[in-house]
């Protein structure tokens, strides 16, 4: 896996790295975007994903290119909380289709190779971090998947900025039902006061919220709500993916429903 860009690296980022790499020695992957033997992440597929630039809404990272024709964003009617909102890329292949496999398919060694473009995307704000939380799963979700995506992702993404990360800082206490499927507003009430954050941790802190996809906004909006409510000072949300709408809903939905009839 290639690591460009990225200097200095803290001691447990080589060696977390390091084990990952040992795995794929032991049992050879194939390419989570293209499933070629022999890699988690090809560079064919790392050479593929377009990277999200030219101007953007400053508060939800939506690409004014995308916008109605009326060119302005209207999304401080629905994002009241938090301040900033990135996407490495548009949600779709290879990326999206590697993100279904961390998500629905147990390919959580994909996570380690993706990181990467989270580093990349913090590297490209103007904002100085004091720690990372992942965007937690509800407990059912967990239950059943094992793991938080999410974590997965934050976890190699904290040890190459070498910046903490604080789980147990922002813990879900309800059993929200999936965002897929839901418009922007049944999201947005979805997920309202569904996360409660611990003030011992976030109080006076700038933080980077960490999930694999983002459509709305809306969940990172509930998380940044209940973050600032115990004192957290600024939040920008870093995701993998942007999901975009289509004529059928958002990208997030179509994919889901093609990925599982494959
Ligand atoms: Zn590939
Ligand atoms: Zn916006």
């Amino acid at each position: 896996m290639a690591n460009q860009g990225i200097q200095k690296r803290a001691f447990t980022a080589v060696a977390y790295h390091r084990f990952w790499e040992c795995l794929d020695l032991l049992f050879p992957s194939r390419c989570a975007g293209c499933n070629e033997l022999g890699y988690r992440w090809c560079s064919q597929c790392d050479e593929d994903i377009k990277p999200i630039q030219g101007a953007i809404c400053f508060r939800c990272g939506e690409p004014l290119a995308d916008l109605p024709s009326t060119g302005s964003c209207h999304c401080a009617s629905f994002l009241s909380n938090i301040d900033q909102v990135r996407s490495y890329a548009k949600y779709e292949a290879p990326l999206s289709t590697a993100i279904h496999k961390l998500k629905y398919r147990r390919d959580i060694g994909i996570a380690e190779s993706l990181a990467k473009y989270l580093v990349k995307l913090y590297n490209s704000i103007d904002v100085e971090a004091d720690m990372i939380v992942p965007v937690p799963l509800n407990k059912k979700r967990y239950q059943e998947r094992g793991y938080n995506q999410a974590l997965l992702l934050a976890r190699p993404f904290s040890y190459e900025i070498d910046h903490p990360m604080r789980p147990n800082a922002l813990i879900r206490k309800q059993n929200t039902r999936s965002q897929v499927g839901l418009n922007r507003f049944e999201r947005s009430a979805n997920v309202q006061d569904a996360f409660i954050a611990d003030k011992k941790f976030v109080k006076d802190k700038v933080i980077l919220l960490i999930d694999d996809v983002s459509t709305t906004g809306s969940t990172m909006d509930a998380c940044a709500k209940a973050l600032k409510k115990e004192g957290a000072k600024y939040i920008v949300g870093l995701t993998l993916a942007r999901a975009f709408k289509t004529k059928n809903g958002y990208s997030d939905l179509i994919s889901i429903e093609e990925f599982t009839q494959t």
